[in-house]
């Protein structure tokens, strides 16, 4: 008997197979998993009467590969329906869609190719299949991936499907039992049935995800993710998602350990539908800061065989993502407030993820404010929540990298909190959090506070011209140095560890940052100075300096230029071109001490 195929389409093929030449191999988890439908199918009618199998076998002389299926089978009237229309109108589809995409746009998997993916790889398919149905013979169907077919008596005298794929030249590397050996652990080593290969049983199992979340152990996590990322170092934690409602998804997923060459733009995800392996790699399921999330997750709710945009537009992907959001910073929050000491050898690592999620989502930040830790100068981890709850309004940070300098200590002998900041991603942190919290930041040099100063110890005694003593060493100081717009200030400051700081005005100073790195730091010298220059009256630099301006003018403008040379080097002010100058001091004042050896 003869039959044309009702959907007419004869370049299907040409499209499927310039799309998908790369991954061709799909054909076998295609089948394999129509094939694990089938047998999913019969148990449910006949509760397992006859335990399903999967029998793959080679025959290298006629140039086939069977794939054979223990399932439901089909009649003839099926054969026509599903093989002839559905098949082939899925591949028609599937044609139409992609060619429409631009040649480099993203497809995550390429499922719902189906039955036809066989015609990738095969110059002919045939089928020949015996239904499960009472009195049903069984059929043959054999077509060249045309718009005809023949269709026959066929030969089966057991229930089930046996798929038989005439190789073409170009494919005939599946004629090698390792191949498809390799193949078939890649994607279906997970499938509810045995699968046979030329009639060698290949091991399969549940895989961790799939179990119940109370029957895994820490080892048994610890395992499965050597197993997916064998080059790894262990995650630092995970997650075990298991649910039903609004869609089904089953899933660990494990938060790596950033190690040095960490790709923080690849998803290493591993995408599972209904047991059969996808992609090893699917982007727009979760939001963009958990894109370093690894492990694996089963769903047969998420349209795979579409493209990326639409995917992102995707209401059940969408509310998949947040979940697992969700769980994440459950598991943190649990974490933190549980097992502290794990959290904080743990916190330094996922910081930088958990802010650059606040930064795409605000609203993140009201779930992970109770763990959102900074290290503070003296060693202790704080949150903003906590330092608020002193109702406190402003935040006072340095950089690590600063930690040591002398403003440092003024804020240390007074016991007041400074956070350790990354410049890098807690700058614009920062900038968010100012306008949703009310706080403000300041950098520990933004402002000289009233609790550093001594006011017993001030120069406020004036001489014959009604000037203070501070007034005096001031001027004295913006003499001695050949800055401008400089605004010098004396004061007296309780700390004598300290001879001089700078005050740098916060606005001015981020935007000034903000201009270098967008590579606009070319329009830096139209920027007011705006840099207070404070000496502190209570050190003997300055009183010695000052008192050395009479009988040695030239020593204390040397002083008071080195210290303020210094001043700007724990500033990060001492610019590049700076360098020169200050380099001809110091060695200035090395010649000048070794005039002292005799
Ligand atoms: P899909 O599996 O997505 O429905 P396919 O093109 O793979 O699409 O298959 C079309 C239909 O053909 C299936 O839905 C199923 O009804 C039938 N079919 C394919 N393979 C088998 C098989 N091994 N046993 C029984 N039915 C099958």
């Amino acid at each position: 008997m003869q039959g044309t195929l009702k959907v007419h389409s004869e370049n299907i093929l040409p499209i499927i197979k310039k799309w998908l030449y790369s991954e061709k191999e799909i054909f076998l988890r295609e089948l394999v998993s129509n094939a694990s439908d089938a047998l999913f199918k019969r148990s449910a009618l006949d509760q397992g009467k006859e335990p399903g199998r999967i029998d793959i076998s080679i025959d290298r002389e006629n140039k086939t590969i069977t794939i054979a299926d223990t399932g439901l089978g089909m009649d003839l009237e099926e054969v026509e329906k599903y093989i002839a229309q559905v098949a082939f109108s899925g591949a028609k589809e599937f044609a139409e869609q992609y060619a429409k995409e631009e040649t480099d746009s993203q497809i995550i998997g390429h499922f719902g190719l189906g039955f036809f993916s066989a015609f990738m790889v095969a110059s002919r398919v045939e089928i020949d299949t015996l239904s499960y149905k009472e009195g049903s013979s069984p059929v043959f169907w054999s077509s060249e991936g045309s718009s005809t077919y023949e269709i026959a008596e066929g030969k089966r005298s057991s229930i089930g499907t046996s798929v038989t794929l005439f190789l073409e030249e170009a494919s005939c590397e599946y004629l090698e039992e390792k191949t498809l050996a390799d193949l078939l652990k890649k994607h279906c080593s997970y499938l509810s049935y045995p699968i046979y290969l030329e009639d060698k049983l290949l091991s399969h199992t549940t895989p961790l995800f799939l179990r119940p979340a109370g029957e895994c152990s820490e080892k048994d996590y610890l395992a499965f993710y050597r197993e997916l990322y064998p080059q790894d170092p262990d995650p630092l934690f995970w997650i075990h998602v298991q649910i039903d409602f609004p869609f089904h998804v089953r899933g660990v997923f494990y938060f790596p350990k950033m190690h040095k060459g960490f790709d923080f733009q690849s998803n290493q995800l591993h995408l599972y539908c209904n047991r059969v392996f996808v992609a090893d790699s699917c982007k727009d399921l979760l939001p963009d800061y958990l894109m370093v999330l690894k492990g694996a997750m089963d769903s047969p709710d998420i349209p795979l065989n579409v493209s990326r945009s639409y995917l992102q537009m995707d209401k059940t992907v969408r509310s998949l993502g947040q979940h697992i959001a969700k769980k994440i910073t459950q598991k943190l929050q649990t974490m933190h407030a549980k097992e502290k000491e794990k959290f904080l050898e743990i916190w330094p690592e996922i910081e930088m993820v958990i802010k650059l999620g606040i930064l795409q989502e605000t609203s993140l930040y009201d779930k992970a404010k109770n763990f959102l830790l900074w290290q503070t100068l003296d060693g202790t981890w704080v949150s903003l929540e906590e330092i608020r709850s002193q109702g406190k309004k402003t935040v006072y940070y340095t950089t690590k990298d600063a930690q040591d300098l002398g403003i440092s200590s003024l804020y240390k002998e007074k016991g007041i909190d400074v956070l350790l900041i990354h410049p890098v991603i807690d700058n614009p942190l920062m900038q968010r959090l100012e306008e949703t919290l009310g706080l403000t930041f300041r950098r520990t040099d933004a402002a000289l506070e009233e609790a550093f100063l001594d006011a017993s110890r001030e120069k406020t005694l004036l001489d014959d011209s009604g000037r203070s003593g501070a007034a005096l060493i001031a001027d004295f100081i913006a003499s001695s140095l050949d800055e401008k717009d400089l605004r010098v200030e004396a004061k007296s400051l309780a700390s004598e560890k300290v001879p001089a700081l700078f005050v740098i005005d916060e606005e001015n100073r981020r935007l000034k940052e903000f201009l270098m790195t967008h590579g606009k730091g070319d329009s830096l010298p139209q920027l007011p100075q705006k840099n207070t220059f404070v000496v502190n009256t209570n050190h003997p630099i300055i009183t010695k300096a000052f008192a050395l301006k009479k009988t040695q003018p030239k020593l204390a403008k040397k002083m008071i230029s080195y210290l303020y040379d210094l001043t700007r080097l724990s500033h990060k002010e001492l610019t590049r071109k700076d360098w020169g100058a200050h380099i001809a001091k110091s060695q200035e004042m090395l010649e000048d001490m070794m005039q002292q050896i005799p």
